[in-house]
């Protein structure tokens, strides 16, 4: 299993072609708008290596016969689904923002046992190139929502808004479009390609589930922007060391060879693919969600303290109000994972209707988390002056008195940027959008 430093390496290694606001970035890894998501999924691998962690982080592999990291791990029963929630939590909880990693895990499950279904051959390629993952534990950029352009019509009437297959040669396919929304994609060593929604006949151009090296010829990525990425690793940021990452994701004639195509054209393993994939990781959002939430509750919660209201009786109730919605949702998460069910592949799948139930309540407990954060933290969130005017030696005493110490401004600092700063995209926004709009 690799150590972080080892992770950090060997995205060092990569000829990534990565545009950040209309510039080729010649290093991702040392980017100020990049480093914040690196450390986030660095904290993946560094768990497997801390002795108080590593329980959580570690799991054995039949495929390797050897410990892997729990990111590259098949879900081999019901205890491996909610270890993955308790992992999730913990990450989400030191993060306090995306840590990228969960969307390859789950597709990598999804697409375990869809290509059993679709047969040996198919399976006999996932299984040899899962192996090599494990080994080398690698980072997966789970490649899955295309643009979709316009919703009415079917994807051959708008082929240039969805991944396909452009030409098939005796060696392997090549593949033409985007895929958007893409979660940590430039921490990743590999992208994992699978079609975002169920297919009909006549659509097996797009029913294409294949791995390739983030760095393949024709492959450009472009990231996102989010609310005041500017402050990123500065003293403004909120979340000074950690942060999440979407990147649009070009594909530009991007050749993929055979022993990497695991699904092409097969319509039944797709739909059996998708549907996986979206319980796995509706079921995911009831891990590092509440992780999130935990944090934002902590920052909310010492607030008060720094307000002297704490002990108010409605001070207590908007409390426990959050806590109580952050653990309805890991709850649920739980309960699909606990209600799970063995598939003939081998692995386990959670309980799609806790699943969905699940997401559901993510695209509304948080929002209402967020607004009583905002309620306890005071108006000072939204209105308070830069850490640079804080330390500025003549203003700086003077702006105490009106703002607080340095541990307030902080806090402030961290309830804005989850709230509608840079971390509102992987935590507010993505409650909403990811693993499914509702
Ligand atoms: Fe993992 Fe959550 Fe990020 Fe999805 S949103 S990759 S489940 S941390
Ligand atoms: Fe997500």
């Amino acid at each position: 299993m690799k150590t972080a430093a080892a992770y950090l390496a060997s995205l060092r290694e990569r000829d990534l072609v990565l545009y950040v606001d209309g510039e080729r970035v010649a290093e991702p890894v040392d980017h100020p708008k990049v480093r914040p998501s690196v450390n986030a999924v660095a904290a993946t691998y560094a768990m497997a290596h801390d002795p108080a962690t590593r329980a959580l982080a570690v799991a054995h592999s039949d495929l390797i016969d050897a410990p892997v990291n729990r990111f590259c791990h098949l879900f081999r029963d019901e205890a491996d689904l909610t270890a993955k929630l308790h992992f999730q939590r913990a990450l989400g909880a030191l993060t306090g923002t995306c840590f990228q990693r969960c969307v390859g895990l789950d597709g990598l499950n999804a697409l375990f046992l869809a290509t059993w279904e679709s047969g040996p051959d198919a399976h006999g390629r996932f299984v040899a190139w899962l192996k090599g993952v494990q080994t080398r534990d690698e980072m997966l950029c789970g490649a899955m929502t295309d643009p979709k352009g316009d919703r009415s019509k079917r994807p051959p009437e708008v082929p240039e808004s969805y991944l396909r297959v452009v030409e098939r040669r005796p060696d392997g396919v090549v593949l033409r479009g985007a895929k958007v929304h893409q979660t940590g994609a430039a921490n990743a060593h590999q992208i994992l390609v699978m079609p975002g929604q169920a297919l009909r006949e006549g659509e097996e151009d797009f029913a294409v589930a294949a791995a390739l090296p983030v760095d393949a010829p024709g492959v450009t990525m472009v990231l996102g922007r989010q609310p005041s990425d500017e402050r990123k690793g500065g003293p403004d940021a909120g979340n000074l060391r950690y942060g999440g990452q979407e990147c649009v994701v070009l594909f530009e004639d991007v050749f993929v060879p055979s022993e990497r195509v695991f699904l092409d054209g097969d319509l039944d393993a797709a739909a059996t693919l998708v549907d996986a994939f979206a319980g796995y990781h509706r079921a995911s959002y009831g891990g590092c969600k509440p992780g999130n939430l935990d944090v934002l509750i902590g920052a909310a919660d010492l607030l008060t303290r720094e307000h002297g209201i704490r002990k108010a009786s409605h001070v207590r109730d908007k409390l426990v109000e959050m806590t109580h919605l952050t653990e309805t949702i890991h709850g649920l998460g739980l309960a699909a994972s606990g209600k799970g069910t063995r598939h003939d592949a081998g692995v386990w799948k959670v309980d799609p209707i806790l699943a969905n139930v699940c997401k559901h309540h993510v695209t509304k407990l948080p929002y209402e988390v967020v607004r009583l954060a905002e309620d306890l933290a005071g108006g000072m969130v939204a209105t308070m002056p830069s850490i640079a005017d804080l330390d500025h030696p003549e203003l700086g005493p003077a702006l105490e008195t009106v703002v607080g110490g340095r541990d307030r401004a902080q806090l402030l600092r961290l309830v804005e940027y989850m709230s509608y700063g840079s971390g509102a995209v992987p935590f507010r926004i993505e409650c909403m959008h990811g693993a499914g709009s509702p």
